[in-house]
């Protein structure tokens, strides 16, 4: 099938088994079919070094290795939870990483993709927040410590994060209309494609009098998913249901 796939923010974790058990049907499935699977960001919940072999990781390492194995080409562009995914994942996946943001010519069309959290300019704290943890010498030395001293200091980042998020409204946290064109004229794209704020949508755009598009992805949750399929002709929203029998 002359298509690629979007998703983002699956939020993978051990204790979501719903979500992880409807990834790896749509792997089985659907990504088979397409043409190339592009992961935006927040794949996994947290993500605190390729060395974690606590279940579901290894099931969904492998089930990305057969994906690749069988032809369909598969890239990650980290969101800011799993951002420290690193060269042994990308050799255990067959994976290749993205930067963020990322031009790929989508069928014709000059696309830019990015996770999203780079848009929300309004979020001044999380943007000076980000580019400390983004450091190459901060990730370093949180990847020197041992995993369980890692988890744990995960755990707390998420319980802070969950708390500032609380204290924030939906405008904060959504993308800044001006930016979002800036970067398009920059990087010379008529189309966007990101997620991260979780209010997935097709908006339609004027880019300096020509039409342009800001296509968001939903975040999936308890076995409910989204996966964007774009192909030459256009594109469609693909709804992944409940996994019978799954968790
Ligand atoms: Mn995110």
């Amino acid at each position: 099938m002359s298509a690629s796939l979007f998703i983002s923010d699956l939020h993978l974790a051990p204790e979501r088994p719903a979500t992880v058990a409807l990834f790896l049907d749509f792997l089985g499935r659907q990504a088979r079919e397409a043409e190339a699977l592009y992961i935006l960001g927040d794949l996994f919940d947290a993500w605190i070094g390729d060395d974690d072999d606590e279940p579901p990781y290894p099931a969904i390492r492998a089930a990305l290795r057969d994906l690749t194995a069988s032809g369909t080409r598969c890239a990650i562009l980290p969101g800011n939870r799993d951002f420290l995914v690193g060269r042994r994942f990308l050799a255990d996946t067959g994976c290749e990483l993205l930067a963020d943001p990322t031009r790929i010519d989508l069928y014709g069309t000059p696309t830019l993709l990015m996770h999203g959290d780079l848009l929300c300019t309004d979020d001044l704290a999380y943007q000076r927040f980000r580019r400390v943890i983004r450091n190459p010498i901060v990730k370093r030395l949180f990847l020197w410590r041992r995993l369980e001293r890692r988890r744990a200091l995960a755990q707390d980042y998420r319980r802070r994060s969950m708390a500032a998020i609380a204290g924030k409204s939906l405008t904060i946290m959504d993308v800044n209309p001006d930016s979002v064109l800036e970067t398009l004229r920059r990087q010379g794209a008529r189309r966007l494609i990101h997620g991260h704020t979780h209010q997935p949508g097709d908006h339609a755009l004027s880019l300096d009098g020509q039409p342009a598009q800001r296509l968001v992805l939903a975040e999936w949750r308890e076995g409910q998913g989204e996966a964007l399929m774009v192909g030459p002709g256009g594109w469609q929203r693909l709804v992944l249901g409940t996994v019978p029998g799954a968790g």
